[in-house]
């Protein structure tokens, strides 16, 4: 999420800092800002919007003169996008710019306050250079690594102490930050393309590490203070600037699908903090009153509601309607008492959703949002929203989103089963311990290994015209959330059938050598499920089975199987979707498609 940059060497900062934040615009943004030390201290210039509503700051304040300074592009998590939440934030003598999320900046910003400390943004940000702050006696690097130790969350920090000049300071935790070497001038970025044009060399920043650059020198120290400059590797970048901005993975896609793992703890990890009593309650405090759900969402998100309405419906036994959105907003939709009308949407700009929100506001209904992109219309104008935390999403299939809106999904199943008493306390743990470990259980399917496989399967598919995905209950969801992927990247003609339902016609068209994905990852309905796959290979269909480790084994009823780790049935489709993902990406590659940019779709769909 968001870029961060720094400098210090002879040039102009201000001119360097803008440049290299333009490099890290397809990272996401929704404002800009940078701080300079001028000859009479730090200055700062911030703006909401794009990088042209800050460069416009810049001409009419005029541009701050000096050599050292730190910019960010925010991709805000915390409070709307304005200029005052834009970074850099100043407390003190610290000016900062922070990438990530500051999970426990309510109960410091509460002490900070209690010590006198007034705050001038919304952001979590801001906690952080108060704490540096207060530390600060004189010893830059410990007041750094103090404060640090005090935050829980995900961070990259660039920090300028008003006292010290000439240098810059550096630190992260699960948050991307590199220290770029140059020639009697240094760098800090979020990724390499923000220094290409200047360096190639650079070092990575691990976590408990601290880095401190002058013009002249860089230098690194773990958090007992030890100098550890030269254990440290210097990297040298061979990428161009393109494949930079994706991490070295030739497509978005492809990085947004590894990057799961990550993104699926941001959607998780923040609901289980305080304990189950504690999901959800700071978004939705009260579900007393809901009868029934009716989720409204286009696309992809409605594929995440259909397994929500799984999961809430297994767990909860809260009756869930779910419905396109685009039909919704013109079908005089019967709504009532009872009913909390839940809307999904990655960008919270949907132009069909947005209208479906506003009809049911309009009838007196509440409305929940589940979105990314904070402060945007959608997350604004429903009732409660909760943010899925994905960070910026850039290829336009979604992939990271739409795992991270079900896994949002299931913490609202949960909470609801728990208020409802409709599992006991101990099953409610064993779900959230299971939760809590989709992340590792995605990664294992992300392993060198598997991609191969699945890079094996997809070019069979070269020559292919059409393909079907079976599967029941939520498989049957899934399918629908695969058969999206396939055919928006692919161009492959895919439907998901349920695969009960496959012989009351479709089935005719299930001949020698047409593609099926069978989905199998409910142990309920597998034998229900098998009985088709069989029907479809009896007439010549070659069946890839997506299904958990183990079950596979010794069967005869697939030409080819892709294995799970196992986890709750009910979380299946989380783990079972990523592979899917995979495959439909290699597929698309295969097939010469131009994966990030599919031919007639948009990212963030804002019309009718
Ligand atoms: N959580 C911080 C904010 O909302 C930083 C967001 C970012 O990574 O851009 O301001």
């Amino acid at each position: 999420m968001c870029g961060i940059v720094g400098y210090t060497g002879d040039k102009q900062a201000a001119d360097i800092l803008m440049e290299g934040l333009g490099k890290l615009e397809y990272r996401g943004y929704d404002s800009a800002g940078i701080a300079v030390f001028s000859g009479d201290g730090i200055r700062v210039e911030k703006a909401k919007g794009r990088l042209s509503n800050l460069e416009e700051r810049l001409k009419k304040n005029g541009k701050p003169v000096g050599t050292v300074g730190i910019g960010h592009t925010r991709w805000a998590t915390h409070g709307e996008p304005s200029d005052a939440n834009s970074h850099p934030h100043s407390h003190g003598r610290v000016t900062l710019v922070h990438n990530g999320i500051i999970e426990n900046y309510l109960s410091l910003k509460q002490s900070m306050e209690s010590m006198g400390n007034t705050f001038s943004s919304e952001t979590d940000t801001e906690v952080v250079a108060h704490l540096i702050d207060y530390y600060y006696s004189g010893d830059p690097a410990d007041a750094i690594i103090r404060a640090v130790g005090r935050v829980e969350g995900s961070y990259a920090l660039g920090v300028m102490f008003e006292d010290i000049p000439d240098k810059l300071f550096a630190v992260r935790k699960d948050s991307p930050l590199i220290v770029g070497v140059g020639e009697g001038e240094n760098f800090i970025a979020s990724d390499v393309p923000a220094i290409l044009s200047h360096t190639r060399r650079y070092y990575l920043i691990d976590q408990q590490e601290l880095a401190v650059l002058t013009k002249e020198r860089v230098t690194l120290y773990d958090f007992s203070g030890n100098d550890i400059t030269a254990e440290k590797e210097l990297m040298t970048a061979d990428w161009d600037v393109e494949a930079a901005e994706k991490g070295g993975y030739p497509h978005f896609m492809l990085k947004e699908i590894h990057e799961q793992p990550q993104t699926l703890e941001r959607a998780i990890q923040p609901h289980f903090v305080n304990g189950l009593g504690g999901i959800l309650k700071e978004e939705i405090p009260d579900t007393s009153g809901i009868r029934r759900l009716v989720i409204v969402a286009c696309g992809s998100a409605m594929n995440a509601g259909l397994l929500g309405k799984c999961a809430i419906e297994r767990l909860a036994r809260v009756p869930v309607d779910v419905c396109i959105a685009s039909e919704f907003r013109y079908a005089n939709p019967i709504l009532g008492e009872g009913d909390v009308v839940v809307v999904i949407s990655q960008s919270g700009e949907t132009a069909d959703s947005l209208a479906a929100l506003r009809l049911a506001k309009g009838k007196g209904i509440p409305v929940y949002a589940i979105v990314n992109v904070v402060g945007s219309s959608i997350a604004r104008e429903a009732d409660h929203t909760v943010y899925i935390w994905a960070g910026p999403e850039i290829a336009v299939a979604t992939t990271k989103a739409f795992t991270s809106q079900v896994a949002v999904l299931y913490t609202l199943a949960l909470r609801l089963a728990l208020d409802r008493g409709t599992v006991s306390a101990e099953r409610a743990e064993e779900i959230a311990k299971e939760m809590k470990r989709l992340p590792e259980l995605v990664a294992k399917t992300l392993t060198d290994e598997k991609i191969a496989l699945y890079q094996r399967l997809a070019s069979l598919n070269r020559g292919k015209h059409d393909f079907f995905i079976i599967g029941r209950g939520q498989d049957y969801a899934v399918g629908c959330e695969g058969s999206m992927k396939i055919k928006e990247v692919s161009y492959l003609h895919c439907e998901s059938y349920a695969a009960g339902e496959l012989k009351h016609g479709t089935i005719s068209l299930i001949t020698e050598g047409v593609p099926c994905l069978a989905i199998a990852t409910d142990r309920s309905l597998v034998e229900k499920t098998v009985s088709n796959i069989k029907e479809v290979k009896a007439r010549g269909g070659q069946v890839v089975l997506v299904c958990p480790e183990g079950m596979a084994q010794g069967q005869d009823f697939y030409d080819y199987a892709i294995e799970l780790p196992q986890t709750e049935d009910l979380l299946m489709p989380i783990v079972a979707i990523v592979p899917i993902q995979t495959y439909a990406y290699y597929t698309a590659v295969y097939r010469g498609c131009d994966v990030d940019k599919p031919r007639n779709l948009a990212k963030s769909v804002t019309v009718e």
